[in-house]
């Protein structure tokens, strides 16, 4: 798995740290998403798929063959 951010469409809404805060991070200043592990165990890849689809601004990429 790889994942991929897109700073320009997040909205700071933070539901993807909310469900996984190994992963993501905001940035104190504004919010803007922080991609902390681009590849993560297997044990996080339910909640960043579930991150991804909860995103509001479709801002996490999910490339499930890398
Ligand atoms: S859920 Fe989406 S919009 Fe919200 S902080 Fe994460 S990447 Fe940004």
């Amino acid at each position: 798995m790889n994942i991929t951010v897109d700073e320009d469409k997040c909205c700071g809404a933070g539901q993807c740290v909310l469900i996984t805060p190994e992963v993501f991070d905001q940035r104190d200043e504004d919010g803007i998403v922080v991609l902390l592990d681009a590849a993560p165990g297997e044990e996080h890849h339910d909640a960043v798929r579930e991150s991804a689809q909860v995103c509001p601004a479709a801002a996490i990429t999910v490339d499930e063959d890398a």
